[in-house]
C-alpha cells in the first residue's frame, strides 16, 4: 500500500460516523473508543497531518488490533484497517518502536523456527508417517500442530492415508512466518519463507496440504507477494476433503454441530463453504449456524500478536466466541484452524466440545 493511499484512507476514516466499532473485538475487550478501527485510523491520520505524533500509547493501540478484517466487511468506502495497521507496524519495527513483548516470539522463530521457544529438533516428534500409495501430498504441519495441538497433525496424516493419499513431511519445515508477517517483522518472516520455498520446491509431491489457515494465507498470498513462488498448488485440508466426500463416511456423528470461521480462512481467503460441506457430510445431527457467521464471524482473539501481548483481553474475546457458540445449544464446535482451536478450547467448558475439522472426520471414520 502506497503512503499517499494510506493517508487518504485514514483521512476518510477519521471523518466517519464509525458504526463499525461495534463489531471490532478489541472495542468489546477494552470497552474504549481508542482500540477501534476509527481510533487507529485517527492516530495515523493525526501523525501524518502533524496534529499529534504517534506516541508509545498510540503504538500500543496499533498492536492491539487482531487484523481480523471484520471492520472491512461493514465499511462502505472499504477502508482496509488491518492492512493499514500491518503496514504501520512494518514502519514501527524498522524504527525499533515495536512492543518489546514481541521479542521472545521473534527471537524464537529466528533461532528455533517456531514461536513457542521449543526445540526445532522436536518439531516432528509426535507424528509418524507410513509409506502409502496414491496422490502424493506434502503436509506442511505448521507450528501449532507441531507443538501445541499435536493430535491434529497425527489425525490429519492418518486421515489422508485412509483416503488413499501418501503423505510426505518436509525434511526441515520452518515456521511459515505468519506471526512475523502479521506483526511487522517482514525481513525476519522472509528468512523463514525463503527456506520453506526452497525445501518445498525440492520435495517430490503433487500438492501441499495445510491444516493451519495462517500457513495457508502466508503460503498462497504473502510468499507470492514477495516474489516467492511454490512449484506446487497449496490446499487447505477443508478444500481437499470437500473434493473427496464420496469416500468419507456420511452422517456418522450423533449430536448437533456449529462451526467457527477462522479469519485467515474466511475473510482473508474466502473459504466458507468447503468446511461446512465436510461437517454436514459427516454429521448425523443438525448443523446450526452461530448468529455471527461467515464474513460476519467474530474472531477467536488469538491473532496478530494479541495473545502474546494482551493475554487477558485476547482470552476475553475467545470466551465471548465460546458463549456465542453455546447459544446454538450444539454438542460440537468445529473449527478448521489449530490456532483457533487452541484458544477456543482453553475458554470452553464441558457444555461444548471444540474439535478441529480433520479430527471430526476421523471421529466419523471410527464410528463407521
Ligand atoms: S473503518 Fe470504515 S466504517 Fe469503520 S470508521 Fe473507518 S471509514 Fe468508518
Ligand atoms: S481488523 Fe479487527 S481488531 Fe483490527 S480494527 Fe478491524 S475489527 Fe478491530
Amino acid at each position: 500500500m502506497e503512503a499517499n493511499e494510506i493517508a487518504e484512507q485514514v483521512r476518510m476514516c477519521a471523518a466517519c460516523p464509525k458504526m463499525c466499532r461495534h463489531i471490532c473485538p478489541t472495542f468489546f475487550a477494552w470497552r474504549s473508543d481508542t482500540p477501534t478501527p476509527h481510533g487507529r485510523a485517527l492516530l495515523i491520520h493525526q501523525d501524518i497531518v502533524g496534529t499529534r505524533e504517534l506516541d508509545d500509547r498510540g503504538v500500543e493501540i496499533l498492536y492491539q488490533c487482531l487484523e481480523c478484517s471484520h471492520c472491512l466487511t461493514l465499511c462502505v468506502p472499504e477502508i482496509d484497517i488491518a492492512s493499514i495497521v500491518e503496514h504501520k507496524r512494518i514502519e514501527l519495527v524498522n524504527e525499533g518502536r515495536y512492543p518489546r513483548g514481541l521479542d521472545r516470539m521473534k527471537d524464537s522463530i529466528r533461532s528455533n523456527h517456531n514461536p513457542f521457544d521449543e526445540s526445532h529438533s522436536r518439531r516432528r516428534s509426535a507424528v509418524a508417517t507410513k509409506a502409502g500409495e496414491g496422490r502424493k501430498l506434502i503436509y506442511f504441519i505448521g507450528c501449532t500442530s507441531s507443538y501445541r495441538e499435536q493430535e491434529i497433525a497425527q489425525e490429519t496424516i492418518d486421515l489422508l492415508n485412509s483416503i488413499g493419499s501418501s503423505v510426505t513431511l518436509l525434511d526441515d519445515e520452518w515456521c511459515c512466518g505468519s506471526p512475523l508477517f502479521r506483526t511487522g517483522f517482514v525481513n525476519e518472516a522472509l528468512e523463514q519463507a525463503r527456506h520453506n520455498v526452497e525445501v518445498i520446491n525440492s520435495t517430490e509431491g503433487d500438492e501441499v496440504v495445510v491444516t493451519c489457515p495462517g500457513c495457508y494465507r502466508v503460503l498462497t498470498q504473502d510468499y507470492p507477494m514477495h516474489g516467492l513462488e511454490l512449484n506446487k498448488p497449496v490446499k487447505h485440508i477443508s478444500q481437499l476433503l470437500a473434493e473427496q466426500l464420496d469416500i468419507i463416511p456420511a452422517s456418522k456423528i450423533e449430536g448437533d454441530v456449529t462451526y467457527h470461521d477462522p479469519c485467515h480462512l474466511g475473510r482473508h481467503c474466502g473459504i466458507y463453504d468447503e468446511p461446512r460441506h465436510v461437517i454436514q457430510h459427516v454429521s448425523g445431527g443438525s448443523f446450526i449456524e452461530m448468529e455471527r457467521t461467515k464474513d460476519n464471524a467474530a474472531c477467536c482473539g488469538n491473532g496478530a500478536g494479541m495473545r502474546t501481548l494482551f493475554t487477558e483481553q485476547a482470552r476475553a474475546i475467545g470466551k465471548d466466541r465460546i458463549e456465542q457458540a453455546k447459544r446454538t445449544k450444539t454438542k460440537y464446535l468445529i473449527t478448521a484452524c489449530p490456532f483457533c482451536k487452541n484458544m477456543l478450547e482453553s475458554e470452553a467448558d464441558d457444555e461444548i466440545d471444540v474439535i478441529d475439522l480433520p479430527e471430526f472426520v476421523r471421529m466419523a471414520q471410527r464410528a463407521d
